[in-house]
């Protein structure tokens, strides 16, 4: 039988060998293909850490969107994270897992549509006053689009899951501490 632990590493391994030769993969990157799958809870974690760095990256950037590149060296917790998320998109067979993690991470670090700003209408040309007609880009709801089809959709909920649970286990914690 084998461990899941050793399938998800044969599909990462695919897809890492194929990110050397593109973008010339650290070396790092080779001492995840043995790491196992993260827990909800500490993936949680990672996370809300990671979006925390987002958002002194993105202060110190005047609060201007970052583009999915500009993550890649700005946020330290950025690279295991994408690894987990690489990993399960693989196992959910989706092509260029590496890249469809990073285009999921920009997504649900900074969700605003970028064309209405997160506001949901349409700016009325050479106004600064917002019109009637709901935004086509995000029909509204100021959200820009989860890459990936279903398993962006997918993974999306898995990635709130996880920091639930991670604030639920830091709220035990701290309830431990203080004795109750
Ligand atoms: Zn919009």
């Amino acid at each position: 039988m084998i461990r899941t632990d050793e399938r998800y590493t044969t599909a990462i391994t695919t897809d890492n060998l194929r990110m050397d030769t593109r973008e010339h993969a650290s070396i790092a990157d080779v001492d995840v293909l043995t790491a196992a799958a993260w827990a909800p809870a500490r993936m949680g974690a990672a996370l809300l850490r990671l979006a925390s760095e987002y958002d002194s990256a993105a202060r110190a950037g005047h609060g201007t969107r970052m583009d999915a590149a500009m993550f890649v060296g700005k946020l330290r917790t950025l690279p295991e994270v994408r690894i987990q998320i690489a990993m399960q998109l693989a196992a959910w067979k989706v092509d260029d897992s590496h890249e469809a993690a990073l285009r999921i991470l920009a997504w649900w670090l900074h969700k605003v549509c970028g064309k209405c700003h997160g506001r949901g209408y349409d700016v009325v040309p050479g106004t600064a006053r917002l019109s009637a007609k709901s935004c086509r880009s995000c029909d509204g709801s100021g959200e820009s689009r989860i890459p990936c089809g279903e398993p962006g959709k997918r993974m999306v909920n898995y990635l709130d899951d996880c920091v639930h649970h991670a604030r639920q286990s830091i709220r035990k914690g701290l309830g431990v501490m203080m004795g109750r």
